[in-house]
């Protein structure tokens, strides 16, 4: 039996914040305002793995509003997760990921992400890039947001 999960996240961006994509911290002018570490694309892919495990969001396990959890690290997150989803069966085989970022490029970091996530995750991960073409809040710099989906068999 194979399942598969889709995850989507976004964070506001703003000056003096720190940027982290992928658990790989950013020398940027602007990161992201959240209460945890604000990791976009760590929260797609928790969300994609539990939605693959039929266990619902990132919300229900992680809340925001939950004082244990600010400033949290995600990979930490990420980590509980799988737990969470190996206790109900399921075990990541692979998971695909695309963050929407205009500023600052990103690729130079895609290794370090993908090791950073795959070690997490406990299987191999693909991450992509693209930019908002300049529109909309991604194209704006007001914001960035990633996308992923998680393959998982029963285990
Ligand atoms: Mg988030």
């Amino acid at each position: 039996m194979t399942r598969t999960g889709i995850g989507y996240d976004s964070h506001r961006l703003a000056e003096g914040e720190t940027l982290i994509v992928g658990g790989v911290r950013i020398e940027h002018d602007r990161g992201t305002v959240a209460h945890s570490d604000g990791d976009v694309l760590t929260h797609a892919l928790i969300d994609a793995l539990l939605g693959a495990a039929g266990l619902g969001d990132i919300g229900l396990h992680f809340p925001d509003t939950d004082a244990k959890f600010a400033g949290a690290d995600s990979l930490d997150l990420l980590r509980e997760a799988v737990a969470t989803a190996a206790g109900a069966g399921w075990v990541p085989v692979y998971a695909d990921m695309t963050v929407i970022c205009e500023r600052p490029k990103l690729g130079p970091h895609r290794d370090v992400m993908a090791a950073a996530l795959g070690e997490a995750l406990g299987a191999p991960v693909n991450v992509k890039f693209t930019t908002g073409e300049g529109i909309g809040f991604v194209g704006r710099e007001e914001g960035i947001a990633a996308m992923a989906i998680v393959t998982v068999h029963e285990g």
